[in-house]
């Protein structure tokens, strides 16, 4: 069976065909600038051939198209006909309260995409253009949604309620709901198999970091709390997101630089975290070359730092205890120094890294010393092969 994975964002759509007999990638590939100048598509295959294709590419329709084409080209391609793909799985980032897992679409779900995109403005409604578009040039296959929400649904009440009026919630549905939960929920999974255990049976502190980043506490295999809240913004410092503040700062700022809500909204999810510390640039490779000669970068780097040292201590107590700890995403996977810096002074909870064991990148590997109390491991995450699997196993049902 063949499955083809799409992201689809605003002006982007990303995919990736997966051979399910074993879970190969055969060709993965981005559309980009749609709708802008430059627009342009590049695929790589399984056999190292990587091409690219720019013309005008004015909306989502055209882009899926091009995607197809691409993967059925009688040169280029990696497949001879477009029906050879059993089924789309889809990202998407917000489900609410409505989705605990990934589904088949019908017009129920994409009605509910569409309401929760209230939550999820930018991403939902893209989503869900990706989802029309392949059901429009695939009538053939199923099309399934994976959420981004969904693995954090099992959170309780007091770990998603917010203390504000409980009307606040029945009106609105402000509460928290996570993201990043597929990652999230991977690298939990790969680490109870890298221990050899069942999932169910470990506690385990899951750090997403990448530009944008999150921390949870997976508890018996189910999300028992997360950093992310109603929104991407609450929790770690991030590229440009300013995590946890003060929510009283909100109207004192937009008071006395005379801000709208949506120019606050900008300077808290665009114009903060690194890049707003530093003045330098959202990226940890540029933060981390920076620090040593900018005080302004090292300040960024060591309240990154900070941050996810706290979630972890907080998630020790809230789970009565830890098993494991995993990193993964860009930074999590990749920046050696900030691992070994973020696990440093943490011996009395039983983490201690091994710093020989953590000079690696990109690679599944345990780096904890041998009398660590705590498991710690690097796993790259793989969401696109979480979304094929949900896939295949609704299709096979
Ligand atoms: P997202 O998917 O949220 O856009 P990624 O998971 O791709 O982000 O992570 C991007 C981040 O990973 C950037 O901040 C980048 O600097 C960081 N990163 C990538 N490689 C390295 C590295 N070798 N050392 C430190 N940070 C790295």
């Amino acid at each position: 069976m063949k499955i083809l994975v799409i992201n689809s964002g605003s002006s982007s759509i990303k995919y990736q065909l997966i051979n399910m007999e074993d879970e190969s990638v055969l060709a993965k590939g981005l559309v980009e600038r749609i709708g802008i100048e430059g627009s342009r598509l590049e695929q790589e295959n399984s056999d190292g051939n990587e091409f690219e294709i720019v013309q005008d590419i004015p909306d989502h329709e055209v882009g899926m198209e091009l995607v197809v084409n691409s993967l059925t080209d009688g040169d280029k391609g990696v497949i001879s006909s477009v029906d050879e793909i059993e089924a789309v799985g889809h990202r998407v980032v917000q489900g609410g309260d409505s989705f605990d897992k990934s589904v088949v679409v019908t017009d129920e779900v994409k009605k509910e995409i569409d309401r929760w995109a209230s939550l999820a403005p930018l991403h939902n409604p893209a989503n869900l253009m990706g989802v029309e578009v392949c059901e429009k040039l695939m009538p053939h296959a199923t099309q399934v949604v994976t959420f981004d929400s969904a693995f954090h649904q099992s959170m309780p009440e007091e770990v998603y309620m917010y203390a504000l009026p409980y009307e606040l919630y029945e009106k609105h549905s402000i509460r928290r709901y996570g993201a990043h939960g597929t990652s999230h929920k991977f690298v939990a999974n790969q680490v109870a198999k890298e221990i050899g255990k069942d999932v169910e049976d470990l506690k385990i502190i899951t750090c997403h970091l990448g530009n944008g980043a999150s921390v949870t506490a997976v508890k018996n295999g189910k999300s028992y709390d997360t950093s992310m809240g109603l929104t991407p913004l609450e929790g770690l410092v991030m590229g440009t997101r300013c995590g946890d503040i003060d929510p009283a700062i909100v109207p004192f700022v937009m008071d006395k630089e005379d801000l709208s809500p949506q120019e606050m909204d900008h300077l808290m999810n665009k114009e903060s975290g690194l890049l707003g510390v530093s003045g330098i640039s959202s990226d940890m490779r540029d933060i981390i070359e920076g620090a040593e000669n900018n005080d302004k970068a090292k300040l960024a780097y060591n309240m990154f730092v900070y941050r996810v040292k706290k979630y972890i201590g907080s998630y020790v107590a809230a789970m009565n205890g830890v098993d494991a700890m995993v990193f993964t995403a860009g930074i999590g996977e990749n920046a050696i120094g900030l691992r070994e810096d973020i696990c440093a002074d943490l011996d009395y909870l039983g983490i201690k890294l091994d710093a020989e064991k953590n000079n690696v990148r990109g690679k599944a590997i345990e780096i904890s010393t041998d009398d660590s109390k705590v498991k710690i491991f690097i796993i790259p995450t793989n969401e696109e092969l979480v979304i094929a699997r949900d896939t295949k196993e609704l299709v096979a049902n």
